[in-house]
């Protein structure tokens, strides 16, 4: 089987997730068994004119990115979403609720007109090109990567989960946040992480994105069970999935 070329690309954000790629240590010897990694800035100096993947980092958040990614787009067969950044907008997508002229002069002060800080509101990968996987999360579940990457090599659809982090986090019998009067956000929010945060005793911050379909009657259940406002479960929200 000829391998396939992949290459690594960042934009906007902290690198997280490839540094979780570097992070899979000898694990990474069994994917450069069934793939050439041709491009990839933060783990190698080699730059590879040709690729079958383009697994993307970050969002979009200048025009040169926007031209950037359309060039991408062009060379790459498939394109990979690759963490929160990129699939959702992630963190950068706060300042998209604010006045832009307001974030950057707080970000920038005075010098918040150079052209180096020509950027504009945040948009996710996808709202941008068009991308065939998505692997969600801050950063991104090594477990899934592997799982996503391995159905793509040997031409099988990968399966993202449409459920939420409730299912994950009850299969793992945890007690459930909301009664440790917490409003955990793993009710509407993407499954396929295993639950860590409510594993670990942390409410779910919804880093995955919402679930495509989700439940609006038992999250608001939940809400009033609990008495939990509106106003708060928005601000909660906000960290990762502000539009
Ligand atoms: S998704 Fe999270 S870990 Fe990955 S690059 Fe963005 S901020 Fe960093
Ligand atoms: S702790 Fe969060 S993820 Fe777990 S069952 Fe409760 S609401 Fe769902
Ligand atoms: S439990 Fe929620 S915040 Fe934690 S990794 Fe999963 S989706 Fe992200």
């Amino acid at each position: 089987m000829k391998k396939q070329r992949v290459a690594v690309f960042d934009f906007a954000c902290c690198e997280g997730c490839q540094l979780q790629l570097l992070n899979m240590d000898e694990k990474l010897l069994d994917l450069l068994a069934v793939v050439d990694i041709v491009e990839w800035r933060e783990g190698m100096s080699e730059h590879g004119a040709a690729y079958d993947i383009a697994l993307i980092e970050g969002s979009i958040t200048r025009p040169e990115d926007e031209e950037r990614i359309r060039r991408i787009r062009e060379q790459a067969p498939v394109l990979i979403e690759l963490g929160a950044c990129a699939s959702i907008g992630g963190v950068n997508k706060i300042k998209n609720a604010s006045d832009l002229d307001e974030v950057k002069s707080c970000v920038y002060g005075s010098s918040a007109g150079l052209p180096q800080f020509a950027t504009y509101q945040t948009k996710a990968i996808h709202e941008v090109v068009q991308v065939e996987y998505t692997i969600h999360g801050c950063p991104i579940d090594l477990v899934e990567f592997t799982k996503v990457m391995t159905s793509i090599v040997i031409g099988t659809k990968p399966d993202i989960p449409s459920y939420p982090v409730c299912v994950e986090c009850k299969m793992r019998g945890n007690p459930c946040r909301y009664d440790y009067n917490e409003l955990c956000l793993g009710v509407i929010t993407r499954a396929g992480c295993n639950a860590p945060c409510p594993s670990a005793g942390f409410w779910c911050f919804g880093c995955r994105g919402l679930v495509d379909d989700p439940n609006v009657n038992a999250a608001r259940g939940m809400m009033k069970e609990y008495n939990i406002t509106l106003e708060s479960l928005v601000d909660k929200i906000a960290l990762f999935n502000t539009r």
